[in-house]
């Protein structure tokens, strides 16, 4: 605690007295309770995934689902993953989260695939931190984990945030070509968050962009927002990826974001996160609404 709480007052600068602040020991306590408690998790069950569909925006068809991380604390109840996730990549337990979120991932479209043997045709997308790249057994696992469930390399989608892939070595650009040999979907999450630099789009290791939703926020009632959603739209489509759009809340936006040739979406207005028993039943209604 004390190690943390001196490097947290260091990085706000040597002239700052905080160093006893009673709020931040407070948080520092906290830090280190989750990162006590999360190691117990997992081995625990106390995890969960839900699944939001990513949908075609024209006909709300489901094309894949998105794994999203829960954590179900026996006293603090439902805990959202951007309460724990930046401390367990920091702590490094974000390997451990990790694997249970691939394993657990792959082994439930195998049980979908077991009740409902003809729908198998959408992807499964799991979110993947920046350290994982760096995890040694990262392509053994991802490779034996699908051979394991009998599932095709290309029914899964890695999600990586931009920023990754911006500040990348050479270890993370090997294992990054090492999975696309082997045939799984790669995808850039959060996209406009970041850095990103025109030229840079068009070596990236990924076939897939994700649009982060802050872009989208405020488009409907701001025209200027609007142009630059079609230019980094069109930019996306000229460096010949697929662009899928996060965070579509309304009809309005759904609706310009097609005439803006976006074809794929993600977000409220379609589906929220659903538990898995409720998935199968959602890909087989082809629109929403219905
Ligand atoms: P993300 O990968 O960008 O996921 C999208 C987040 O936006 C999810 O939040 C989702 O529930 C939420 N969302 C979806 N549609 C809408 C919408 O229309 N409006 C709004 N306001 N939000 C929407 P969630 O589930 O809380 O996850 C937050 C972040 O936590 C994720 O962002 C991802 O970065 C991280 N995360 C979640 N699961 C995992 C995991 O298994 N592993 C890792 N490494 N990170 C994860
Ligand atoms: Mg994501
Ligand atoms: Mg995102
Ligand atoms: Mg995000």
């Amino acid at each position: 605690d004390a190690d943390i709480a001196m490097y947290q007052a260091k990085a706000r600068g040597r002239n700052n007295i905080q160093f006893f602040h009673p709020d931040m020991l407070e948080s520092v306590r906290e830090r280190a309770r989750i990162t006590a408690e999360l190691r117990t998790a997992v081995a625990g069950g106390e995890l969960a995934l839900c699944y939001q569909p990513v949908v075609e925006l024209g006909t709300g068809t489901v094309i894949g689902f998105e794994a999203l991380l829960r954590w179900h604390h026996p006293v603090r109840g439902l805990i959202m993953p951007d309460s724990f996730i930046r401390i367990a990549e920091e702590t490094g337990l974000i390997l451990e989260v990790g694997r249970w979120v691939l394993h657990e991932g792959v082994a439930q479209l195998r049980r979908w695939s077991a009740t409902e043997p003809e729908l198998t045709d959408f992807c499964l997308h799991i979110n993947l931190s920046a350290v994982e790249l760096l995890r040694s057994d990262l392509l053994e696992d991802v490779t034996e984990t699908l051979a394991r469930n009998h599932v095709a390399p290309q029914r899964l989608v890695l999600e990586i945030t931009e920023s990754v892939l911006m500040s990348k070595g050479t270890a993370e650009e090997q294992v990054l070509g090492e999975l696309r040999d082997l045939g799984v979907g790669l995808q850039i999450d959060d996209f406009g968050t970041g850095y990103s630099s025109i030229s840079y789009l068009r070596t990236l290791p990924a076939d897939t962009v994700k649009v982060d939703r802050s872009l989208i926020q405020d488009m409907v009632s701001d025209p200027q927002q609007q142009k630059f959603v079609a230019a980094i739209l069109q930019l996306i489509h000229s460096a010949g990826l697929k662009a899928i759009v996060e965070g579509i809340e309304t009809a309005e936006q759904a609706a310009l974001l097609q005439t803006l040739g976006c074809l794929y979406g993600q977000g409220y207005f379609y589906d929220r996160p659903l538990p898995p028993e409720t998935v199968m039943g959602r890909l087989k209604r082809r629109a929403h609404r219905q």
